[in-house]
């Protein structure tokens, strides 16, 4: 039986590894079907602190997995796909193996809906970004496009005025979801524009592999147009990981877990970290601090009990 099973390995569960190895708890990390969560899919990250001059998203995760290794973290590839929290040990499923566990850290993550082109697969960091918090700077003086018509896509784009000359926000209807509040900033913004009624149907050029432009289709007309730029932000909103623990642990509406005093779910004994249980502020950093805070609380749950 493990002490502590750390369901995810983005930067929240790679925290909780390091804080829990460091306890002396030889956690579990089961790495999931995102291994390395979100930052292993962005290139260049300049607001994790301690990096002057920035640090590549893959090669940080790399180095918390390294460190949590260090200390005696135990890392299982694949994904869990059962999981049951009635009563103690928790017992978990990871594809054909069975694992009981007296604490649980649910570091799973949000994964940021994509459109499903081929192209934007293919050029994610590399003109494609899902995080314009993390990528804005690199569009300095240039135009972008940010797609959706949320409060997501409304918030990237404000923020990508800082940077870039012209936002142009393509939505796929004629008005916007998002808040009265943003919309109301978002018209008043001469820097964004926004293209109703329209789809991208391609991201542009792949063979260069580069964003050049987007092919986008206008649903009303049926019209199709290139329109050049340099970088698209898919602005569509988050899934939360969450699917595993329905009707087991508390979600919010948009399904992230509800935690309390710190990383407490409504579970004793499980706790949650990181993008699952955070619809607001999604940062690696911030994500990282609640891994630190859910390693520390089963410390103490353990403790406690014994
Ligand atoms: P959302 O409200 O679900 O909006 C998603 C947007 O993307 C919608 O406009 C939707 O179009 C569009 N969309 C979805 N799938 C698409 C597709 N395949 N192709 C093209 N467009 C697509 O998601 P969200 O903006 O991430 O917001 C989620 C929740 O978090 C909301 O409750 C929001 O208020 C909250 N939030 C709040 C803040 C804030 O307060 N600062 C910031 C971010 C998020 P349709 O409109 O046609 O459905």
């Amino acid at each position: 039986m493990r002490n502590v099973v750390i369901i995810g390995s983005g930067c929240a569960g790679l925290t909780a590894a390091i804080y829990a190895a460091r306890a002396n708890l030889c956690p579990l990390v089961v790495r999931g079907h995102e291994a390395g969560g979100q930052l292993s899919l962005t290139t260049l990250v300049e607001n994790y602190p301690g990096f002057p001059k920035g640090v590549q998203g893959p090669e940080l995760i790399e180095m918390m997995q390294k460190q949590a290794a260090e200390f005696g973290a135990e890392f299982m590839e694949g994904q869990v796909t059962r999981v049951d929290l009635s009563g103690r040990p928790f017992a978990l499923q990871v594809e054909d193996k069975q694992i009981e566990a007296r604490t649980l850290i649910v570091a799973s993550g949000a994964s940021a809906k994509m459109l499903g082109l081929e192209s934007e697969r293919k050029l994610l960091g590399h003109g494609v970004s899902t995080c314009a918090t993390c990528d804005g700077y690199f569009y300095r003086g240039k135009p972008v496009v940010v797609v959706g018509g949320g409060d997501t896509a409304a918030e990237d784009a404000i923020f990508l005025t800082r940077y870039a000359t012209e936002v142009k926000l393509v939505h796929r209807r004629d008005e916007l979801r998002a808040s009265k509040i943003m919309q109301d900033r978002i018209f008043r913004n001469e820097k964004i524009k926004p293209i109703w009624n329209s789809v991208v149907t391609d991201v542009l050029d792949v063979a260069k592999g580069e964003v050049t432009g987007v092919q986008l289709k206008n649903v009303a007309s049926g019209e199709e147009t290139v329109m050049p730029t340099h970088g698209v932000f898919i602005g569509i909103g988050h899934s939360p990981n969450t699917a595993l623990f329905r009707g087991q642990l508390d979600m919010n509406e948009n399904g992230y877990l509800k935690t309390h005093d710190g990383t407490k779910t409504n579970v004793p004994g499980v706790f949650a970290a990181g993008d699952v249980q955070d619809d607001i502020y999604r940062q690696a950093v911030t994500a990282a601090g609640s891994g630190c805070m859910a390693a520390i609380d089963a410390e103490r749950f353990l403790e406690a009990e014994e």
